[in-house]
């Protein structure tokens, strides 16, 4: 077998894995719909943290895995995060050697090629278009490895949801559930397309939960008063619970239940 095959075989291995963890959508979704939050932010924030983890123990030593990182400068911001809620040194220098390295070179590169031009005439219009292709660099540079990992999951679970629509007792499971956070009932409309049936049902829970928010608000306001210092009142953590479930609150899925009682559904 060639170094280029071993390769991809290996990469293949590493991406069937991190997805053979997550088989079970229909019972994950079932069970998310009983907790806190968006249940799609949920599953993804878990999936996202099992692909960090074997990256963690073992894929960051894949020579494709890596050069996707190292092109795409390591993890974004929000992967960076994610990636340090967890002591994570060996794989950490492992893989930062690396994107420290390729960033040194296109430096060093940059920086000559900026030197060489200032001694000859016209410097400062080629001095600026050399400014200019470090901008195109950075700007062209491949998004986070983790986040296509991310966007491949949520039309996974997305996907899984509406199909789940079909089965009576799954629809009425979601709708006692908390529903979508709004980036995945934009995303979950854009995938129901043409069944307006299924985008019916979705827009019908994602109502129901706007009139409880609106409720919430209304009666919160109506306890406030603009003389009033105390900024606590009893609705206050249901109002910061109502933003932090529109936006999608990561911190969500850092509680481990789903993980308890996945195992019993399994
Ligand atoms: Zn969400
Ligand atoms: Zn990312």
């Amino acid at each position: 077998m060639t170094k280029a095959g071993i390769g991809v075989e290996s990469n293949l291995t590493y991406y069937s894995r991190v997805s053979a963890m997550h088989v079970n959508t229909y019972y994950d979704l079932l069970t998310a719909f009983r907790l806190e939050g968006c249940p799609i932010c949920r599953l993804v924030r878990l999936a996202v943290d099992s692909y960090l983890d074997s990256l963690d123990y073992e894929f960051i030593n894949d020579a494709k895995v890596r050069k996707d990182l190292v092109v795409s400068f390591g993890f974004c911001k929000d992967h960076a995060e994610q990636w340090f809620e967890r002591p994570r040194l060996l794989a950490t220098c492992i893989l930062y050697r690396d994107v420290v390295a390729y960033l040194g070179y296109h430096l060093h590169l940059k920086r000559r090629e900026l030197f060489e031009k200032r001694s000859s005439r016209g410097w400062n219009r080629r001095l600026r278009s050399s400014l200019e292709n470090i901008r195109r660099l950075i700007k062209s540079k491949p998004v986070c490895p983790v986040c296509d990992f991310q966007q491949e999951e949520e039309h996974k679970y997305l996907s899984a949801l509406l199909q789940g629509f079909e089965d009576e007792s799954f629809e009425e499971a979601y709708m006692k559930s908390h529903g979508l956070c709004l980036l995945h009932l934009f995303l979950g409309l854009d995938i129901a397309a043409e069944d307006s049936s299924v985008s019916i049902l979705l827009i019908d829970k994602a109502l129901m939960e706007q009139r409880k928010h609106m409720d919430l608000v209304v009666q919160c306001l109506q306890s406030q008063s603009y003389n009033s210092v105390a900024a606590y009142t009893p609705k206050s953590s249901e109002i910061y619970s109502i933003v932090q479930h529109l936006c999608g609150d990561p911190r969500l899925d850092r509680k481990p239940q789903i993980h308890c009682e996945k195992n019993t559904l399994a």
